[in-house]
């Protein structure tokens, strides 16, 4: 086992894995930008190193910098928590060339799924459906047209690179599509620093179900089960639960053997995610596999009883899988709510600033996972997340009423917040019955009488 890790990270996540590390004692390295000096997680850790101004560039994205204070610490694993470089195969390479354990999957799976158009491709050839669509990236419009006219207007164009819902166009016809091609490109370009997109079938009202995939290396590689996140807003999830309120038992199974089994094809090693889109028919499609922990992890943790990040650092050290498949097993509902700093009535704008007053809400089957405290400023220069709420109940009406109770009791002040926006949420009928798509939120926000000012 490893006697200490570095945490490239911040916010909730790195007090997360700072936890993890402290259950199996495991000493921890905080790292940390300038605009984070007075942040819980360098409280937390058992050291920490400033590794550079607020910008990410500067600081959590800067590969010399981590790896320097990783040497300076004496650290022999690396944690990247999830965004920053945790799918960044080339900082992989490099932690593993300077003798540091790279908490995740090798490098070769990271750039393989990684490239959205070449994960498509390995996973149709190992059986999996995927959206029908370009099989390789488009190299001009003339291909984009062909494959568009063949397959069906409406198309969505996406980044290969993609991330984070970035780089991705709706085209309902030819000229959307011409127009559409060279935005997605420039966006891509700027974005991921690779202009290469791909084209594929939209789906109208579609659901977005992900099985969460673990794989050891003594050849083990299990699913535990889905997360339902159709509640996005600009592609971004808002609120994740598990188990689906639609999938059947029978679904459940099919879908995660086959996810198991396109895991399989690449001998995924650590924690991944399959992303799946399901039709109104039920029908579903391979989309993405992200290969590394995920914000909403703990719905699963919740529903299996089974800590995730301690499993990461267990199969990165060596040690096999805690459970085999037929051990998992899924009790009771679990819902995630995400607390950012975010004005949802004014375009969901987000709200930095200084938290005057924080009341934490509590009671059974309540967990809060944040690194917000009272007289912190959320510096601006990050993501807007100050935390996430997850409740959790014998059933979904019982986990839904302890978040709703939980959504009244938590008191954040200073500075705007998802709160009144999941409230919303939680008291929607559709929401109520676990009627959900892709295009929920859009439809709860044209709802609500709009502000102005
Ligand atoms: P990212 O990696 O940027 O998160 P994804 O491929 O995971 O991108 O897609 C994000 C979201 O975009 C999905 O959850 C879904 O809502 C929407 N989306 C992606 N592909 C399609 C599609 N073919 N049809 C309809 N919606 C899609």
């Amino acid at each position: 086992m490893f006697r200490k890790v570095l945490i490239a990270n911040r916010g909730e996540i790195a007090l997360r894995v700072i936890r993890a590390c402290r259950e199996l004692r495991i000493a921890t390295v905080a790292v940390f930008s300038e605009a984070d000096r007075e942040s819980l997680h360098v409280r937390l850790a058992d050291e920490s190193v400033c590794i550079g101004p607020a910008p990410p560039a500067r600081s959590y994205n800067y590969v010399p910098r981590l790896i320097s204070a990783a040497e300076v610490t004496g650290a022999d694993a690396i944690h990247p928590g999830y965004g920053f470089l945790s799918e960044n195969a080339h900082f992989a390479e490099v932690c593993a060339s300077c003798g540091f354990t790279f908490i995740g999957p090798t490098p070769e799976m990271i750039r393989k799924m990684g490239d959205k158009a070449i994960a498509r491709r390995t996973m149709a050839d190992a059986g999996l459906p995927v959206v029908p669509g370009s099989p390789g990236v488009l190299n001009d419009f003339e291909e984009a047209r062909a494959l568009a006219a063949e397959i069906g207007y409406p198309v969505i164009i996406k980044a290969a690179a993609g991330g984070g819902g970035r780089g991705m166009r709706i085209a309902g016809d030819e000229k959307q599509l011409r127009l559409g091609l060279g935005i997605a490109q420039a966006e891509a370009g700027a974005a991921f620093g690779n202009h290469a997109v791909y084209v594929e079938k939209y789906i109208g009202r579609p659901r977005h179900v992900e099985f969460q995939l673990f794989g050891d290396a003594h050849g083990n590689l299990i699913h535990l089960g889905e997360r339902e996140c159709s509640v996005q807003r600009n592609h971004q999830k808002l609120i994740e639960e598990s188990p689906s309120p639609f999938l059947s038992e029978a679904q459940r199974r099919k879908v995660g053997a086959m996810a198991v089994r396109g895991a399989q094809a690449i001998g995924y090693l650590n924690a991944g995610t399959m992303e799946f889109l399901f039709d109104e028919d039920g029908a579903f499609y391979f989309m993405e596999m992200n290969t590394r922990i995920q914000v909403e992890h703990p719905v699963t943790e919740e529903v299996t009883g089974l800590d995730l990040v301690k499993e990461q650092i267990r199969v990165a050290a060596g040690e096999p899988l805690s459970l085999a498949q037929d051990q998992v097993e899924w009790v009771g509902h679990a819902i995630e709510c995400r607390i950012n700093a975010e004005d949802h009535q004014h375009g969901f704008r987000p709200s930095p600033g200084k938290i005057t007053y924080w009341y934490k809400p509590g009671g059974p089957g309540l967990r809060v996972d944040s690194h917000v405290y009272a007289g912190y400023t959320v510096p601006p220069h990050y993501d807007s997340m100050i935390g996430k709420l997850i409740a959790y109940g014998k059933d979904r009406p019982e986990a839904l009423r302890r978040m709703e109770i939980a959504l009244e009791e938590i008191i954040v002040e200073g500075i705007k917040t998802t709160i009144p926006f999941h409230q919303l949420a939680l008291r929607d009928p559709r929401f109520q019955s676990g009627d959900i798509d892709t295009h929920f939120v859009e439809g709860l926000l044209k709802k609500e009488p709009a502000t102005t000012g």
